[in-house]
């Protein structure tokens, strides 16, 4: 069972996840990920051995785990979505407090690391990122906005985090085309001191910091990257990747899960076009995005508006980065949103 941990000096938390990994050899390859073909794509539901496999993990798993009933939790025309076989956040049976936790040897904060998560598989097994149509990227999104409701519902769950690793410095061990939601029963390192820092701005400034963000740049231009009638697409300010870029509803909005389809049709859109402009100009680097929500405990919240955040991985991070939690980006934020409007 994973297990999440508390760093005993600055509060925050790990998962160890055993299951993931297990001998020293598992770490040492270097091979990338293998493209597949159809015929071993462990994703690939038309391939005649699928459901066979498939089917034979989750029935030995659900007899000794009791998992969903289902092997397929939810499906639309571009997508189906599936548990993660080796969970970070395994759904709890017994629905403890998502804050139980105990002391391991009187000393030590830990819990069990409960939630769930899931695998939104594309259908299309050649479709990687940078070819998502307007119709995959909606798709998505409608089919996330439905699993963060459920997840909102989970009495065990904090938080929910849709991700997706495309290319191997991004992180990505499946060639076929796959995003996840991670639904916790913590809020994440990252999320904690973004709920902390825009509390603290609406105290002192009485607005929602991101609004505020919106409205400046839409101001001074020199990071805008596209915009539609629904949202903005910027560098950020301060940068943590080269080529980071953040895409924001432009009117205050807490809940991604419950905006509406005509908002999803225009976040489609300007994803597709952000990606497909950092695509050109790097030419299709392994890139993460995120999503980052309210968690499932607010109802309402004035000081926070959700957002996706866009990490491009053409640097890694060095020893200071590392060990000093302050990034070095080696592009101005300006330059990079004046080359992504201008791909060559
Ligand atoms: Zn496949
Ligand atoms: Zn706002
Ligand atoms: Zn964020």
């Amino acid at each position: 069972m994973p297990q999440l941990r508390q760093n005993i000096i600055t509060g925050e938390w790990v998962v160890i996840a055993p299951e993931r990994s297990k001998r020293p050899s598992d770490f040492i390859s270097s091979e990338g990920i293998k493209p597949t073909t159809n015929l071993n794509c462990p994703f690939c539901a038309d391939n005649p051995n699928y459901k066979k496999n498939r089917l034979k993990d989750f029935d030995v798993e659900r007899k000794m785990r009791k998992l969903r009933d289902n092997v397929v939790i939810d499906e639309n025309e571009s997508i189906y979505v599936i548990p993660n076989k080796y969970p970070a956040f395994i759904e709890d049976e017994s629905h403890a407090s998502p804050r139980a936790h105990r002391l391991e040897n009187g000393f030590y904060n830990v819990r069990p690391s409960t939630g769930g998560h899931d695998v939104l598989i594309i259908k299309k097994h050649e479709h990687q990122l940078y070819d998502f149509t307007d119709k995959v990227w909606e798709d998505l999104f409608k089919v996330a906005q439905k699993r963060y409701t459920h997840w909102r519902q989970d009495k065990n769950t904090l938080y929910s985090m849709l991700i997706y690793n495309q290319g191997i410095n991004a992180g990505a061990s499946i060639h076929h085309p796959h995003a996840q939601i991670f639904a916790s029963n913590i809020v994440p390192n990252h999320i904690t001191k973004e709920l902390i820092g825009s509390e603290q701005y609406y105290e002192n400034n009485g607005g929602c910091v991101f609004c505020d963000l919106i409205k400046h740049e839409q101001l001074h231009k020199v990071r805008v990257v596209e915009e539609n009638s629904h949202f903005i697409a910027i560098t950020f300010y301060a940068a943590r990747f080269p080529f980071e870029v953040w895409v924001m509803p432009k009117t205050h909005s807490d809940t991604f899960e419950n905006e509406k389809a005509e908002t999803i049709e225009c976040l489609a859109n300007i994803m597709k076009k952000v990606t497909k402009r950092i695509g050109k100009t790097l030419q299709r680097p392994s890139l993460n995005f995120w999503l980052h929500d309210t968690p499932t405990t607010i109802d309402r919240a004035d000081y926070f508006h959700w957002h996706i955040e866009i990490a491009p991985r053409v640097s890694t991070y060095g020893g200071y980065e590392l060990g000093a939690g302050t990034v070095i980006d080696v592009i101005a934020p300006e330059d990079a949103a004046e080359f992504l409007r201008k791909p060559r």
